[in-house]
């Protein structure tokens, strides 16, 4: 399609859009008429500058089905988004939805070059996370051979790739390296392993961890990016030049928009990516800031697509960590720090990534008066924090005990984190 039919195309399906949420979504009209916008303002997709944004924030404030622009009886599933802080966020997807959730999964496995005559593994969780079954029904309606795998048990996931000449697998880049070690150390020799195509995954990663597992998989190794809130995986995808994901823009309009400002960046400049759901009819959403952190690019792509492309994402605008696939916030860990007498409210998170498994140390400040040269004491006081953070992060993290007045003391906001896992 050329960019002019696309962006007519998009104008369509976004006045569509507006008036589908102006008049059964209470939240998006009330936000609609404060800002003194009536569904027929929208008239191309230019105008969508004119729209309000939605924050996670939103959709805690009206969980569980205040965003649902559907009646409930035509909600046919629901997912959630992990949640790790307090609510967690949940949407919901019609019939139609679905089958273009599908169709988008489709879309991104035929651009990896995945056909009927491959065996697909699906190595996302199966359950309320969307990466499972939202990969699961793309690969089956592409007409490819699904192996619905999930997580966990590794030794028998291996057995199935050589047993059932598995060809393609979607999983976390990180839990493609863990499977390349496993298969290295299961002595299965190369020949046997017949995988050619990864798609991978929910979380960052870099051009280091693509060679890496392209090397120790024997496969080719492809970004795919979405987000529950949008819908899940298939938002966009890479293609066989591996230059920035493909959005499939037809569904999702892609804006970057300045964190601070809130103003619409041009292409080619870095911010925070925000969606639009074009076609959504369960829980559509407006301009919905993702927190993601890349910028587009335009122009025909060497494969030949001419959608809208994204840059790898660098980071996150908040301050959310996702350590081994876990949604961990400093404030987590500020809560912990808080509550116990012998910590001073100072602390730091530093993650790493160390023989591809991500690695969390949280450095805290002992008070003079807690501070011993009782190797015992420490230890005990240490422990006890570990596992106070076990607890209340579901990840174990390595404590740090710092002498007083050893962490820095900044003015005006503080940094608490240092990711190592640089991404390049
Ligand atoms: P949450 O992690 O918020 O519970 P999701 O499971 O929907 O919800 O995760 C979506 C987030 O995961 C995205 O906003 C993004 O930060 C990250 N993510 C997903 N796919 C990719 C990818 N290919 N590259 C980088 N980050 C990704
Ligand atoms: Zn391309």
């Amino acid at each position: 399609m050329s960019r002019e039919e696309m962006r007519e195309l998009q104008g369509k399906r976004l006045h569509k859009l507006v008036s589908l949420v102006y008049h059964n979504t209470p939240f998006y009209r009330k936000k609609m008429q404060e800002m003194n916008i009536l569904p027929e303002d929208i008239r191309t997709i230019d105008d969508i500058v004119k729209l309000p944004f939605t924050t996670k924030q939103d959709l805690r404030d009206n969980y569980p089905y205040g965003l649902l622009a559907a009646p409930r009886s035509e909600i046919v599933r629901i997912h959630a988004s992990s949640g790790t802080t307090g609510v967690p966020t949940v949407v919901g997807y019609t019939r139609r939805d679905l089958s273009i959730w599908q169709e988008a999964i489709a879309r991104c496995m035929t651009a990896y070059g995945v056909t009927r005559d491959d065996v697909f593994s699906v190595g996302y969780g199966y359950g309320l996370f969307t990466g499972g079954l939202g990969a699961h029904y793309g690969v089956e309606h592409l007409g490819a051979t699904v192996i619905p795998t999930s997580t966990g048990n590794t030794q028998k996931h291996i057995r199935l790739i050589r047993d059932l000449g598995i060809t393609g697998i979607a999983c976390t880049p990180s839990y493609a390296l863990y499977l390349a070690e496993a298969i290295e150390k299961s002595g299965i020799p190369k020949k046997d392993i017949h995988l050619r195509i990864g798609a991978f995954g929910a979380e960052p990663w870099t051009e280091n961890m693509r060679k890496e597992t392209e090397y120790r998989l024997g496969l080719n190794a492809y970004n795919l990016y979405g987000l529950s809130e949008i819908m899940g995986p298939g938002v966009s995808h890479e293609c066989e030049c591996k230059n920035g994901s493909h959005i499939v823009e037809d569904h999702f309009y892609p804006e970057i928009i300045s964190p601070d400002t809130l103003e619409t960046l041009p292409y080619g400049q870095e911010g925070e990516l925000v969606l639009t759901t074009l076609t959504k009819e369960g829980m559509p959403l407006l301009r919905y800031r993702t927190k993601d952190l890349c910028s587009l690019i335009e122009g025909k792509c060497d494969c030949g697509r001419t959608s809208i492309r994204m840059t790898p994402i660098k980071g996150r605008s908040d301050d959310m960590l996702i350590i081994r696939g876990i949604n961990v916030f400093p404030s987590q860990v500020e809560s912990v720090v808080l509550e116990m007498e012998e910590l001073e409210p100072h602390y730091m998170l530093i993650v790493d990534r160390v023989n591809n498994t991500d690695k969390l140390e949280v450095q805290v400040e002992v008070k003079p008066e807690f501070f011993s040269d009782s190797l015992n004491q420490m230890l005990e006081l240490k422990k006890r924090i570990g596992h106070r953070l076990q607890s209340v992060l579901t990840i174990s993290a390595e404590v740090k005990l710092m002498e007083p007045q050893s962490l820095e003391r900044s003015e005006g906001k503080s940094k608490h984190v240092i990711d190592k896992r640089v991404l390049a």
